[in-house]
């Protein structure tokens, strides 16, 4: 099978199992695993913050950040198609009373700059929730996986700031984001007073997302994680596949993108097929196919039935992300499947190729 539903079903690489047997552990949770101690170290470096916490998920980074950011009662103010406000089971809400307030994004990931101001001067009336936190999200998985733009980033930041509002990055691929920006992670996260950044994705670990942010803060997201059941004893497991993923993983991305972009070429020319656009591409492609949800729903069986996975994000819309383990050679059989598939399922007598 060629897996392209999502980079987190990524498998760890030799070097990292390897990495895994040999790690040095102690209890993470009284600060003495060394391997855990090494990773936080090395993503507080990374992202440019002053310290860092190895936590299980991503959701569990986003959702440790929102509750140290916001007390009980108070906004968090996100895009509407946001990871963290559409895919994290509302936790900010369901466990911290945290009001997810969403903001429209446009097609690339962006804010619409004036409804977050409009937003932000919510005048302090008993009316309304007080806002606490802007998160931001980069790259953008629910728009195209793009990398948002440092300038558009810069001007949300200093939005909040001048509302004396604290902003956290969901960076879940914020190494994508870099590549395609052409600028380091830590000038990326340098827009953001906190930041998350996944290792289970690109970068291929098992387990684990980072938090990195000012030291007193990490401190209380310590406890947060405590609190949420993550206190993680030898961890150091996880974390010595999380160090292999910072240092070795990292560069290869840029294969991952290219990949996707002869992906979007390739089923760009696939009569039946409707590739999005995209303005700063990183590791994914999202396209429509003609003939409605029927006629979607029989491509993507087609397309299973030849060896290639994708994941479905609308009734007529799909997602493919490229990552370690698919090769050059296999986006070309992806693509001559996808070809067959449209083919025999008549999506491509609704609408002819894009050219
Ligand atoms: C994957 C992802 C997360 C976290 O997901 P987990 O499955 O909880 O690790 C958060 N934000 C974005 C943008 C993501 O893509």
């Amino acid at each position: 099978m060629i897996d392209l539903r999502s980079d987190t079903v990524t498998l760890p690489s030799p070097e990292m199992r390897e990495a895994i047997a040999r790690a040095a552990l102690g209890d993470d949770v009284y600060g003495e695993d060394p391997t855990v101690n090494r990773l936080e170290a090395m993503a507080a470096a990374a992202m440019g913050k002053e310290a860092a916490l190895l936590v299980a998920s991503g959701t569990m980074g986003n959702l440790a950040a929102m509750l140290v950011h916001c007390a009980r009662g108070t906004k968090a103010v996100l895009g509407a198609r946001a990871h963290a406000y559409l895919y994290e089971a509302g936790g900010a809400a369901a466990l911290g009373g945290v009001v997810l307030t969403p903001i429209r994004n446009t097609e690339d990931g962006e804010f619409d700059l004036d409804e977050l101001q409009f937003e932000l001067e919510t005048p302090a009336d008993q009316h309304f929730a007080p806002p606490a936190l802007v998160a931001m999200e980069n790259t953008h998985n629910r728009c195209g996986g793009e990398a948002v733009a440092l300038a558009h980033m810069a001007a949300v930041s200093e939005t909040a700031h001048r509302h004396g509002l604290s902003v956290h990055l969901d960076g879940a691929r914020i190494f994508n984001a870099a590549l395609a920006l052409e600028a380091s992670a830590s000038r990326i996260a340098a827009h953001a007073d906190t930041v998350s950044f996944c290792l289970s994705k690109g970068l291929a670990c098992p387990v684990g997302t980072l938090l990195c942010g000012p030291r007193p803060f990490v401190e209380r997201a310590r406890r947060t994680r405590k609190m949420l059941g993550g206190g993680m004893r030898q961890a150091g497991i996880i974390a010595a596949a999380g160090i292999v993923g910072l240092t070795a993983m990292v560069d290869r991305l840029a294969e991952d993108h290219e990949n996707a972009r002869a992906l979007a070429e390739g089923l760009g020319r696939v009569a039946g097929l409707r590739v999005h656009p995209a303005r700063r591409r990183t590791n994914m492609v999202f396209f429509e196919v003609a003939g409605g949800a029927a006629g979607a729903r029989r491509f993507a069986g087609a397309l299973k039935e030849r060896g290639v996975l994708v994941g479905p994000r609308s009734p007529v819309e799909f997602r493919a992300v490229t990552h370690y383990g698919v090769s050059a050679a296999d986006i070309q059989q992806a693509v001559l499947a996808a070809a067959a598939a449209a083919a025999k399922t008549a999506c491509a007598a609704a609408a002819p190729a894009q050219g």
